[in-house]
């Protein structure tokens, strides 16, 4: 019997910039997946970066999205306001014995790391954390919450001897040749969690299961010196708890699925569809970026664009 659940799609946005072409894409289709199959449209403000999400970057979201014809469910869930959300999630880690307290400063890091002729560096370029505090005497994830000024990180050897064979995920994007060579694998498919109906975001779509790799992270950061929590937490909190049944968000952040699905292993969290789509670039083929004005919704809007060709610009 094929199950009914209606699906659920986000898009979820920083508020650390203006919205560009790139985040038009990604959210039209996040839209059109949903209104596709019937499902859910849900816009949620990830603004957990306290030292870089501003109101005006919020409002111009909510201008910038009403403006290409959106409508999206009320209320939004605002990351800012459910820290106690991560903070449990956190305490679970804790229990397991998964994280622990680091108090390392980047140059403590780069110092310990450049001694070295070779060090290996995480997906998004940092190096791999030299396990400094990991043997230190540890303090529970609530006091440190209660302290603050102090990371938790993920013991990730030990995570990782708790997941067992065949973590991995459904994904419906693209994947090129050499990654279906190096990644894919149909065996693990039984392992892979179903959040809910076995249909793909789009009809003609077809599943590629992808091997999780999740140590290739390292003890990574689960809660900043900052902030209680870090996007990683985050995301898998919100996308279980608002029940996300497909994850539609650019290649950028393929990688970072290996450690979702992680996370969500170890919290007993349902796994969602993946589809990691294509970045958007600019004439002169490099990634768009928050910090460029001209590529910004707003400025196209003033230059006289309109949603229409929006939608042609990033072929949608
Ligand atoms: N908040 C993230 C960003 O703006 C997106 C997170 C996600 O889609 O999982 O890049």
């Amino acid at each position: 019997m094929t199950s009914k659940k209606q699906r659920v799609f986000r898009f979820a946005p920083s508020p650390n910039g203006y919205l560009h072409l790139g985040h038009a894409y990604s959210a039209l289709l996040n839209f059109d997946l949903a209104r596709e199959c019937g499902g859910r449209f849900l816009l949620r403000i990830e603004d957990i970066d306290r030292g870089r999400a501003r109101p005006e970057f919020e409002a111009a979201i909510y201008e910038d999205l009403a403006w290409l014809g959106f409508d999206w469910e009320r209320p939004v869930r605002r990351q800012s306001e459910h820290f106690d959300d991560y903070a449990r999630a956190l305490e679970r880690l804790d229990e397991m014995g998964l994280i622990y307290a680091c108090d390392c400063k980047r140059s403590d890091i780069a110092r310990a790391t450049a001694a070295q002729a070779y060090w290996p560096r995480d997906p998004d370029g940092s190096p791999i954390y030299p396990g400094t505090c990991r043997t230190k005497p540890r303090r529970s994830a609530r006091e440190v919450r209660a302290k603050g000024g102090v990371a938790m990180r993920l013991d990730m050897r030990l995570a990782s001897t708790l997941i067992g064979q065949g973590l991995a995920w459904r994904e419906f994007g693209d994947v090129s040749p050499s990654l279906r060579a190096q990644r894919s694998n149909p065996e693990s498919l039984a392992n892979v969690w179903m959040a809910s109906s076995a249909a793909p975001p789009r009809n003609d779509g077809e599943a590629t299961v992808i091997a999780a790799d999740p140590a290739q992270w390292g003890d990574v950061v689960l809660a900043r010196k900052d902030t209680p929590a870090s996007y990683h937490i985050a995301v898998v909190v919100d996308d279980a708890l608002q029940g996300v049944t497909d994850v539609v968000r650019g290649k950028d952040l393929f990688e970072a699925t290996s450690l979702h699905r992680l996370l969500q292993h170890l919290l007993d969290l349902p796994a969602p569809n993946y589809l990691h789509h294509d970045l958007i670039m600019d004439e002169k083929g490099e990634k768009l970026a928050k910090s460029v004005a001209s590529t910004a919704l707003r400025a196209l809007r003033t230059q006289g664009w309109t949603p229409a060709d929006v939608r042609r610009r990033i072929g949608s």
